[in-house]
């Protein structure tokens, strides 16, 4: 089958290279030889290596032992593959290492990182004792001998046991749509490859005109048709629970329309720390990768806190639970997860006719100023691209939406801050030796040209303060469309406010809070659980305050819905 270990790296590092959001249509080997000097390919096999050697450290054993006892570490699985890509590599490993040798100069020698013309080569983990570059000459030699008998191509989606992986995820996951949906209506009833934990539960997937968010049919008389939970009637009066409970009220749906912040991109962080790894963590490592390392039923607009989740047991104050407690007659959530940048949307499903009007949360954190370019301004959206892109987005929705909707823009974020909360800290695969922090993996990045974001994860803090003004201007493009615009759309009244992230930072900050804890500790680069709840707040609060009309009035019968129908949520089977 398709799992190994070492693939889950790969997709790690694919996604830290490229956030999961972006990776649709472009094949998983094209996308790891992005960059320079190798790239991906470069950065999986160094970061790959460098825990591999502190397993060995840890467990005094060779450096293939602690391949192996990685590989033992996976579900049944993903063991095999595993096991065969080691086999394939050992007699270069054998080989090639030595005491003084580091992961770096290992993964030179091997190919998968290289020295490009015009390029300086890049290095993850502390200097060798030794010379590094005669080294890698040495051992570069020895692999040119085992080579002649043995192919190996300096790409990691070629390793026998990886390939099939590879070729796996690219037929398997990043499609936008549910890969089992048998009625086609765009909802599913299986929780990963873009089910439920992204669109809401279809609670009759044989009946495509029964899905979560519609208006019901027949008021649900004999059956739940807008998967809410509310069906039958009272059988005193003989009305349909429908009209009695949610007659007269305002239900309706919320989907984000953004990138993988809106997705909450989150790698597990004991992946990444040599001293915690064991077959524990690796235990949801099938349904982690089925939902693109993204958790959108932990996400700050889409989330929910009625799931068993295993990463984290907190209380979530998300967007979608407090709509629910205004109204459990109609939610639907959707995260298409569908924004490369301020253009290009898909698969945002909507019946102008039959469904319920939608809370639309348009919120670009920040892909239009980042990218992993080395000239990384050139590659930035323009204002006037910004405008004009948002235009067309809006133009586009109000063809879709039902009528009486909301679409709350949301500014880029202020990505200062994460440079500012983590430079003087250690990241996770540092942490046996304190011998990695995030700007040393900042430049590694940078040089491999494989950035999440280039403009905001710099040491430069020239780069980093031009890549906030773009930031700003952009946010200034979609105000001004924002607040200009109104006549132009008849289904959706239009809201701007600024990112939600950044008056969550200022927050913590002005209160002497450690704002290292509202970030992802592995990529560094996205907001985690605790800044998810508190961005949802944020945003609830504003609404509240500002635009009442975005959240409706509470549903009067809320507490007789649930009395009768219980937490049915609108989301589950
Ligand atoms: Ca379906
Ligand atoms: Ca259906
Ligand atoms: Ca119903």
């Amino acid at each position: 089958m398709w799992r190994a270990v070492v693939v889950v790296c790969v997709l790690c590092l694919m996604a830290l290279s490229t956030p999961s959001c972006q990776s649709s249509g472009v094949p998983l080997q094209e996308r790891m030889a992005r960059g320079v000097n190798g790239g991906s390919n470069c950065a999986t096999c160094s970061i790959v290596l460098g825990l591999i050697y502190q397993l060995s450290e840890i467990h005094n054993e060779t450096v293939v032992k602690a391949m192996e006892r990685l590989c033992s570490f996976l579900p049944s699985q993903f063991k095999e593959p595993c096991d065969v890509a080691v086999d394939f590599l050992t007699p270069f490993l054998i080989q090639i290492i030595t005491d003084e040798e580091t992961p770096d100069a290992v993964c030179l020698s091997l190919g998968f990182c290289t020295t490009d013309p015009g390029h300086q080569t890049c290095r993850l983990w502390p200097k060798p004792k030794t010379d590094f570059n005669s080294a890698v000459k040495l051992r570069r030699a020895l692999i040119e001998k085992i080579t002649r008998t043995k192919l190996l191509e300096p790409s990691i989606c070629k390793l026998p046991g990886i390939k099939e992986i590879c070729a796996w995820v690219d037929t398997t996951i990043g499609h936008h749509l549910p890969s089992f949906d048998v009625d086609v209506d765009g909802f599913s009833n299986v929780q990963t490859l873009r089910g439920y934990s992204w669109r809401g539960a279809d609670c009759n997937d044989d009946r495509s005109d029964v899905h979560p968010g519609t208006r019901p049919v027949d008021s649900d008389v004999t059956f739940d048709s807008n998967c809410n939970g509310i069906y039958g009637s009272d059988p005193t009066s003989t009305r349909p629970y429908e009209d009695v409970l949610c007659g007269g009220t305002q239900p309706r749906g919320i989907a984000v329309l953004g990138d993988s912040v809106g997705a909450h991109f989150h790698l597990p962080e004991e992946w990444f720390d040599s001293r915690k790894l064991s077959p524990k963590v690796f235990e949801n490592l099938p349904f982690i990768i089925e939902n693109e390392i993204d958790w959108p039923e932990m996400s700050s607009v889409t989330g929910t806190n009625h799931i068993n989740c295993f990463y984290a047991k907190l209380h979530l104050s998300v967007l979608h639970t407090l709509l629910y407690s205004t109204s459990k007659c109609g939610l639907v959530l959707i995260i298409p997860c569908n924004i490369i940048k301020s253009f290009n949307i898909h698969s945002l499903r909507r019946n102008q006719l039959k469904d319920y009007p939608m809370l639309i949360i348009y919120s670009l954190v920040g892909n239009d100023v980042c990218n992993g370019h080395a000239d990384t301004f050139a590659h930035m959206t323009t204002p006037q691209e910004m405008y004009d892109n948002a235009l067309k987005t809006m133009l586009y929705l109000d063809k879709v939406l039902p009528p009486n909707s909301s679409v709350m823009m949301t500014g880029l974020a202020e990505g200062r801050f994460l440079y500012d909360s983590l430079h003087d800290r250690i990241h996770p695969i540092g942490r046996l030796h304190n011998d990695v922090t995030y700007p040393d993996l900042y430049d590694y990045f940078n040089c491999l040209e494989i950035s999440p974001c280039t403009g905001w994860m710099n040491t430069n803090k020239t780069v980093r303060d031009m890549t906030s003004e773009r930031a700003e201007q952009l946010s200034a493009a979609l105000q001004d469309l924002a607040n200009n615009n109104a006549s132009l759309f008849t289904n959706f009244k239009l809201y701007y406010m600024e990112c939600p992230l950044n008056i969550g930072f200022r927050f913590w900050a002005k209160y002497g809070l450690p704002t290292w804890k509202l970030i992802e500790p592995v990529d560094g680069f996205h907001d985690n659980q605790f800044g998810q709840a508190l961005t949802a707040q944020i945003a609830w609060d504003y609404f509240e305050k500002n635009h009442p009309e975005i959240l409706g009035s509470i549903n009067p019968n809320n507490a007789e819905i649930e009395r009768i129908f219980g937490q049915q949520g609108g989301y589950r089977n």
